[in-house]
């Protein structure tokens, strides 16, 4: 059975001339969930979101919507709208105007336009800015503007590329609850491309991690940082040592890893830096084969046993916090 708004990436490859940008990636997104396409800038992901937009055609695979192929329809004919990095307003155009265009474009007369601008704009409130043009405006509330505008269309998905990445770190933390909660109330799905890891965890149900073309990993936000199953993904999330030992490798997050005294843990090593971070101490060390290994200790814990540089020490944790990565 097919969900409603249920979007599916089948074998979607993107080629421009010899560069292969987007490789053969399958993906079934979360029908009414928030999604974030992860990764390093290059991986792909602009080209991912442009071909669902029908901004980029595709050059091998389909993209279904509701088990309807909607690869080769104009964007407008999608159910999708997009929402872009530079917000792209009419700078010659009030807020009201600019949210109503897509709908004078299809013929809507004026009452009509404007009675559902003006939903728009009360939906992210901006009543009160309606006959301002883009120049008089923050660049949080152009960024609402642009939000409303996409909106209108009544999209199926909702999709945001780098949509924070203009604002200041307040604004930009701001935001993103308040584009949270937008897609909590439209029940509609959100697919939003960022390369910051914080951003993703905080934002969505599931995570889509790209790499080089490819999906490295997608899942539950908590288990995509939790269980990385690539080494890429767990450097990537951060918060995690990757050690390489004769038996594999394997991924155990910083802050699991317990201090023991020597020849008492799983691994010995030499302490090389102790870095209090506030909350918590980060403690940095080496163990054999130059592998540095952090451990990161809540600040009381850590000074009740404190160490320092050129100790010898024992590093510990749970089998269950050890994750063995395949590539
Ligand atoms: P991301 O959004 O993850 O940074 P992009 O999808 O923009 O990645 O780009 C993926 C790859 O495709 C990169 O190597 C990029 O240089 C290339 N690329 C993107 N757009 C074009 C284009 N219009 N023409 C040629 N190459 C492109
Ligand atoms: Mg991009």
């Amino acid at each position: 059975m097919t969900a409603k708004h249920d979007l599916e990436l089948v074998e979607v490859t993107k080629r421009y001339g010899t560069t292969v940008a987007v490789d053969a990636i399958q993906h079934r997104f979360q029908p009414s969930s928030y999604t974030c396409l992860l990764g390093p800038s290059g991986c792909g992901k602009s080209s991912t979101l442009r071909m669902i937009a029908g901004h980029e055609s595709v050059t091998e695979g389909a993209i279904l919507l509701s088990g309807r192929d909607i690869s080769s329809l104009p964007p407008a004919n999608r159910g999708t709208a997009m929402m872009f990095q530079n917000y792209a307003l009419f700078p010659h155009l009030s807020v009201r105007d600019n949210v109503a265009f897509s709908l004078k474009m299809k013929g809507v007369d004026q009452k009509e336009r404007h009675a559902k601008a003006g939903e728009m704009l009360e939906l992210v409130d901006l009543t009160a800015l309606s006959g301002r043009l883009p120049d008089q405006l923050s660049g949080g509330q152009q960024q609402r503007v642009a939000l409303a505008r996409a909106l209108i269309t009544r999209p199926e998905v909702l999709l945001l590329d780098e949509p924070l990445s203009a604002l200041d770190p307040f604004l930009r933390i701001r935001m993103r609850s308040e584009l949270k909660k937008l897609q909590k109330e439209l029940g509609i799905s959100f697919i939003h491309v960022t390369h910051g890891q914080d951003e993703a965890l905080a934002l969505a149900d599931e995570i889509v991690v790209m790499n080089n073309a490819v999906i490295e990993q997608a899942g539950p936000a908590r288990d995509v940082f939790n269980a990385p199953r690539t080494r890429f993904v767990a450097q990537f999330m951060g918060g995690h040592n990757v050690i390489a030992l004769q038996s594999g490798h394997f991924a155990v997050r910083t802050d699991a890893v317990a201090i023991t005294a020597p020849n008492m843990g799983k691994l010995d090593a030499q302490v090389m830096a102790v870095e209090y971070q506030g909350t918590h101490v980060s403690l940095m060390s080496r163990i054999a084969g130059d592998q540095e290994v952090t451990a990161l200790v809540p600040e009381a814990q850590y000074f009740t046993t404190p160490h320092h540089p050129g100790d010898q020490i024992g590093l510990n944790w749970d089998a269950k916090d050890q994750h063995k990565l395949t590539a």
